[in-house]
Formats: structure tokens, sequence, C-alpha cells
């Protein structure tokens, strides 16, 4: 049931209790009224049978005088009295309508009646009297028949006088315990309307104000104690204390809003300093592995609920290339041609929005329009990269458009590196790898030398040393011009690079001196792999300008580890044995001999 229902029931109750305690008090003073009349009453009966009685005795006395002294003025009194008296019946229809009942009537009849016997002797004892028999007159009046008539009419008198007391007195008595009754009904009444409505006030207080306020209180102690998950009750009802709850509940909101600003912040402020350090670390990377270990640690934690692929742009191939992901992307395939993704041709971040009419990569491997950014990572104009994300399903707008900000700063940062690395590998293939031949050049030389024949010597391990010088360069150069001499050296190099593959390292020292390095390589290994080399230079045939430069050859000069010497020492050893296949005629392997390693 409703408290406003209970309420209302518990007023209504107390009114009626109140209207009915309001009767009661009404009833007890009409009743007190009857008590009043009945009181009244006897006081009336006492006046009239008082009269009677006096009346009576009065008569008696005018007539006594009468007969004792003759004097007329008792006569004159004692018949202007009798001719003032009333009637019986009219004395008794007085009596009657003062509320005497037949019985008391008929009790007062009688004493009248003897009354008025009385008054027969009086009237004849005054005649005898008057006739001069004072004798005879004094005799009925002063007689004992007399005096027991009037006694008789005295003690009826009594009697009509005992039953209105003793029925007056009843009726005094009922009316007096009928007013009590009705008064203790009264304040019983009253009482049980007072508790009731002190019961309405203390439920109203307890229920209305006293619960209310106490819960209300206990929330607004924890909001602010910041525990916003203390709800204010739902009060709805008009007054004061629903009006508080309604306060409290917006203190709650604003409170709640400002928590989530807060966090927001405090996210933002993680977000910015993880990027700031994922920047730091790519710049510290030397190559495109350290930078791939960079983004895989970082960017799962800077947007954790985007899965995503990075990919670098692999020249040879001509395709994107992943190089790493991370919280397992669902789509977009390994590699793919630039041309597949809407980014990379465009230039920009393609977004295409669930509900908006869009293209889709043709790299995501799916018809329908996903829920995915791409991001082209370019440099100098060029794209080197994509970064690739799937958005969260069911992430609100508001989180994807801050997300959005922090993917294209991380594309931003990681592109930038991209780029700087790639310059740097630019950088130091220029200064480490001969433009000409694409082969390594004399400084990669000399650091893989020293460290090959620093680990041979450590771990008696066989190395051997090929060096090898074209046999009348000069020629071509002079012959066909500075060009042609640069397409022999190109032929060279790319064959040095094929014969040796993974077996050994292929070096252009300078001008048309090139050597190589075979660790692990025997000296017969080595022999017949300078051998080997010899005979394809022997048959390379090579045009410039649509016209062949005639046969290229070369003289080669052989030195192994531990066959020769100390390891350090091969590449004397080596152009030693060289100068002597030069010296010898050109064209041929020659192997270094003690001498050389002098
Ligand atoms: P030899 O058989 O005794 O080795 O005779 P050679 O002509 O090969 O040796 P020489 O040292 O006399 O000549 C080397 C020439 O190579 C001189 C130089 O002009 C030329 N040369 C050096 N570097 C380059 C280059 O990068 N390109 C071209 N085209 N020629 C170069
Ligand atoms: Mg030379
Ligand atoms: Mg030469």
């Amino acid at each position: 049931m409703r408290l406003s229902t209970i309420t209302n029931w518990a007023y209504g109750a107390t009114v009626a209790l109140t209207l009915v305690s309001g009767a009661t008090m009404l009833r007890a003073s009409s009743v007190e009224e009857q008590e009043r009349a009945a009181v009244s009453q006897r006081a009336t009966f006492d006046q009239l049978t008082a009269t009677l009685e006096e009346d009576v005795y009065r008569l008696s006395e005018q007539a006594r005088g009468f007969v004792v002294t003759g004097n007329p003025s008792h006569l004159i009194a004692y018949r202007r009295e009798r001719a003032g008296l009333r009637s019986v019946e009219e004395r008794i229809a007085h009596l009657k309508d003062a509320g005497a009942n037949y019985a008391e009537l008929q009790a007062l009849r009688q004493g009248i009646h003897w009354a008025d016997a009385l008054m027969e002797e009086q009237e004849a004892a005054l005649k005898a009297a008057q006739s001069g028999d004072a004798q005879s007159a004094r005799a009925i009046l002063f007689g004992d028949e007399y005096g027991r008539e009037m006694d008789r009419v005295a003690a009826q008198i009594d009697r009509f006088q005992y039953m209105l007391d003793q029925r007056t007195d009843q009726a005094v008595a009922r009316a007096t315990e009928s007013a009590r009754l009705w008064r203790t009904m009264s304040e019983i009444m009253l009482g049980v309307t007072a508790l009731l409505f002190l019961c309405v006030l203390y439920f109203i207080l307890k229920q209305r104000i006293l619960r209310p306020v106490v819960r209300l209180s206990d929330v607004v102690t924890r909001l602010a104690a910041q525990d916003y998950d203390a709800v204010p009750p739902d009060m709805a009802h008009v007054d004061e204390i629903g009006d508080m709850a309604q306060a409290i509940r917006i203190f709650r909101e604003n409170g709640l809003e400002r928590q989530r600003l807060e966090r927001e912040r405090d996210v933002d402020h993680r977000m910015r300093d993880l990027l700031s350090r994922l920047t730091q670390r790519l710049q510290g990377c030397d190559d495109t592995a350290d930078l791939v270990g960079v983004v895989r640690r970082f960017v799962p934690e800077i947007t954790p609920d985007f899965p995503g692929r990075l990919y670098i742009y692999d020249a040879h191939r001509n395709a994107m290339a992943q190089a790493c992901q991370w919280l397992d992307p669902a789509h977009s395939l390994t590699e793919f041609a630039p041309s597949a993704c809407w980014a990379l041709r465009r230039g920009q971040t393609h977004r295409p929005i669930g509900e908006m009419v869009d293209i889709p990569c043709e790299h995501l491997g799916a018809r329908d329009t996903l829920q995915t950014i791409c991001i082209p990572l370019t440099a100098q104009g060029e794209s080197i990269g994509l970064l690739y994300f799937e958005e969260p399903a069911g992430a609100s707008q508001a989180h994807l458009e801050r997300s959005g900000t922090y993917l294209e700063m991380l594309a931003e940062n990681i592109g930038l590196a991209l780029s700087n690395l790639r310059l740097r590998d630019v950088l130091r293939d220029m200064a480490m790898v001969d433009p000409l031949t694409g082969l390594p050049n004399r400084r990669q030389f000399d650091m893989l030398f020293t460290r090959l024949a620093q680990e041979a010597e450590r771990n008696a391990t066989p190395l051997s040393c090929l060096m090898i010088d074209i046999d009348h360069f000069k020629r071509f150069n002079d012959n066909h011009g500075h060009d042609a001499g640069d397409a022999i050296l190109r032929a060279v190099g790319g064959l040095l690079n094929e014969s040796l593959r993974e077996d050994g390292h292929a070096f252009r020292l300078g001008g048309e001196e090139f050597v190589v390095l075979m660790p692990g390589f025997s000296l017969d290994q080595a022999m017949a792999r300078a051998a080997q080399i010899q005979q394809r230079l022997q048959s390379l045939r090579v045009q410039h300008d649509g016209k062949p430069l005639g046969p290229v050859t070369a003289s080669f000069g052989l030195s192994a580890f531990p066959d020769h010497g100390r390891a350090d020492r091969l590449i004397q050893t080596a152009d030693a044995a060289l100068l002597r296949a030069k010296a010898e005629g050109r064209d041929r392997v020659l192997v270094a001999v003690v001498r050389d390693a002098a």
C-alpha cells in the first residue's frame, strides 16, 4: 500500500474519531443536563409539598386561634387563606406537569383528601365557635382525633415526599452514572484520537521525513567521499524532501560527469606519455626490426581496443608486407599491392563508416564495408608503409573520435621514424656499398675481415681470401669509353655476387679490384670456387650500347688460413699471389706460397 494511502486513511480515522469524541462529549453534556433537570424537579416537588403541609398547619393555627381567642381576624385570615387554596385537581395537575408519576400522585391525592377532611373538621369547629359552643370547637380542634388526623396528613405528605425523593434520587443517580459513563467514553475517545494522531504524526515523521532524510544523508556522505555508486532514492513526491532528493541526484550526475572527465584526462595524460615514450624509443631504433619491436610493444598499449597491423613497403616486390600485428586483427591480408588500399591510393586516411556508403579496401578480403581504419605512412610524398586498425564493436562515437586522434598521431610518429630509418639506410648504403656494382665497399670489407680473421684464429677454423684484378682494364676504358668500363665492372660485380650467394662475401676494393672472403672454406674448396669464378668470367659477355665489349679476364691471388700463416695477413699474402699471377701472364689463379706470407 502506498504511503500516501496509509496517511490518508490515518487522517480519515483521526477525523472520524474526533467527530465521535465530540458527539460523546455532547452526549455527556446532555446527560448532565438531565441530571440537573432531575435535581431541579426535586426542588420543585420539595417546594410544592412544603406549601401543602404549611397550608394545613397554617389553616389549623388560624382556626385554633379563633376558637381559643374568639378574635375575628383569625377567622377572616382563615377564610382568605382557605379561599386562596387551589382545588385538589389543580394541585395534582400542577405536580403532574412537574413530572410526578401516577403512584406519587395517588399518594398525594390521598394526602390532600385527608387534608380536606381535616379542613371539614376545622369548618365544623369554626361553626361551633361562632355559634358560641367553644367547648365543642375546642374538643374538635384540640382532640386526640384531630391530632391523629393532622399526623396522618403529615405522614402521607412525608410518604409522598419520600416517594419523590426515592425517584428523583434514582434519576439523579442514573443521570450522574450515565454522565460519568459518557464523560469517560468521551475522554477515552479523545485519548484514542490523540494517540492515533500521535501515531500518524510519528509515522509521517518517520516514513516521510526521518527515514528519507537518513537515507539522503547517507547518500550525501558517500557522494562526498566520491563514492558515486550511491544512488539517491527515488522520491517523486512534491515536497522539500523530494526537492532535496532531486538536488542530490543532480549533484551525483555532476560528480559522475566530473569523474568521467577526470578519467578521460588521466587516459589522455597516459596516452600522451606513452606516445612521447614511443617517439623517444623510435628515435633510438637502428633498423626496421627495432622499429617493429617498438610498435608491437607500444601500439596495443596506446589503443588497447584497436587490433591492427603495420605494413612496410617492399620496393623489390612492390608490395605492402606485414611487419607486425597486435590484438589479433580479423581482416586484411599479410601482403598486398599498394593499389589494393584506398588510403595508399589517395594518400590519406581511409575510414569507411558503417552506415555510410563507402568502398572497402581490397586488402581487407571482405566484400562488406567494415569498421576499419587505414592510415598511410608517407615520406616525401611516397607511401612507405601503412597502419591498419579495426574499430571495436559497440564503441561510442566520442571514444572513436578521441582514439582517432591517437591513431593519427601514432601514424605520424611511426611514419617519421620509418622515413628516418630509410634515410639512414640510404646514407649507410652510400657509405658502405659501392654504388656502381652494389657490392659492399672497402670499409665494409675492412670491418668484416677483421672480425672473420679474429674468429678464424680464435676458433681455429679455415678462412680463405681471393684477390681479383681485371686484366688490362684500362684498355676497355681507352677503347670503348669510361661507361663501357663501368658496364664491365657492374657485370663482374654481379657475377661475383651470384657465384657466392650464401657461401662467401664479395667486395669491390676500388678501381677494377675485387676481393672474396670465404669463411669456413679450406684451401681446396676455395681453389675450386676460384676456378669456377675464373671460368664464369671467361665466358662473360658484356655489351655496351649494343656492341660487344670483348672477353674479360682477371688474375686471381688465393691465400688461406691456416695454410699460409696468420689470418690477419691473408690480404697481403693473396695480394702477393695476385702480383705473381699478373707477372706470370694474367688470366690465372695463383695460390699463395709461404714466401708470399713473409
Ligand atoms: P693490369 O692488367 O696490369 O691490371 O692492367 P690494368 O689496365 O687493369 O691496370 P691499371 O692499374 O693500369 O689500370 C686501371 C684503370 O682502371 C685505371 C683507371 O682509369 C681505371 N678505373 C679505375 N676506376 C674506374 C672506374 O670506376 N671506372 C672506369 N671505367 N674505370 C676505372
Ligand atoms: Mg689494378
Ligand atoms: Mg687491372
